[in-house]
């Protein structure tokens, strides 16, 4: 191969390697910022289906070993997760969230529970969303099932009542309508942990919207944030936190078992 033919094969293995790096960028681009809708999942929109109580003016008893985390009186069992005490508003057996004084968390700390809690969306609800009726129940104080108004306002299915919020939807959508009591049973099961800070069993959970099985012994992957993908981290027993996220949820009857 003379220096000619030489400098051609050359250039040729410049050329292929230039042009191999800037495909590559354009198959791979560098990651950016981390965005909310990242982590939403729009479809399949969980079907609804209308729940078999049509009326549920009456209270569900808490069975004889539960222990009364709300008994319609007062906020005693509670603390604010911002401030000492719990500052949302009780009123004729029902607390609601009062907007901008933080969520609110038992004292106690749970592992594995039995959750019974009924809570309700204002009929005067406004807004759409992520930005109606949204508050929540964050197992051990980290993991979120949402609270949202759900009924005829669309939203990411794994945003919606019920959802494990950003990892999994519900299975239906059993929402009643706003000014109707929703109620929620929540089965959870707490992880484990490796010495290494991972789970060495998952968290695990299945809730119960008004008598429908909507969460099946669901897999929780690690936490739930807004924005970006669950982490895992090792914890230990936490308490029931309900969320403040702006929105005037009402809740009654709140009980639970530990297991
Ligand atoms: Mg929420």
């Amino acid at each position: 191969m003379n220096a000619n033919n030489l400098f051609k094969v050359f250039t040729l293995i410049i050329a292929i390697a230039i042009s191999t790096t800037l495909f590559a960028q354009e198959d791979f681009p560098k990651p950016g910022k981390m965005e909310p809708e990242m982590s939403e999942f729009w479809l399949p929109q969980p079907v609804i289906v209308t729940p078999g109580i049509v009326k549920c003016t009456d209270l569900i008893p808490a069975p004889s070993d539960a222990d009364i985390l709300f008994d319609g009186k007062d906020l005693s069992k509670w603390k604010g997760t911002e401030t000492e005490e719990a500052q949302w508003i009780v009123s004729e057996g029902v607390f609601t969230v009062k907007k901008g004084t933080g969520s609110i968390a038992t004292k106690k700390h749970y592992r594995d529970f039995q959750l019974h809690l009924e809570w309700k969306v204002p009929v005067n609800i406004t807004g759409s969303s992520q930005g109606r009726g949204n508050s929540g129940v964050m197992l051990q104080g980290i993991y979120e099932v949402q609270v949202l108004d759900s009924y005829n306002n669309k939203t990411y299915a794994n945003g919606q009542a019920g959802s494990i919020y950003k990892q999994t939807a519900p299975l239906v959508n059993a929402m009643k309508k706003p000014g109707e009591w929703n109620i929620y049973d929540i089965i959870y099961t707490a992880p484990t942990f490796t010495k290494d800070n991972t789970y060495r069993t998952y968290p695990y959970v299945t809730v119960i919207h008004n008598g429908i099985v909507i969460q099946n012994n669901t897999r929780i992957n690690g936490t739930t944030p807004y924005i970006g993908f669950p982490t895992v981290s090792e914890h230990s027993d936490g308490p029931i936190i309900l969320q403040d996220h702006g929105d005037p949820i009402s809740f009654r009857n709140i009980w639970i078992r530990e297991l």
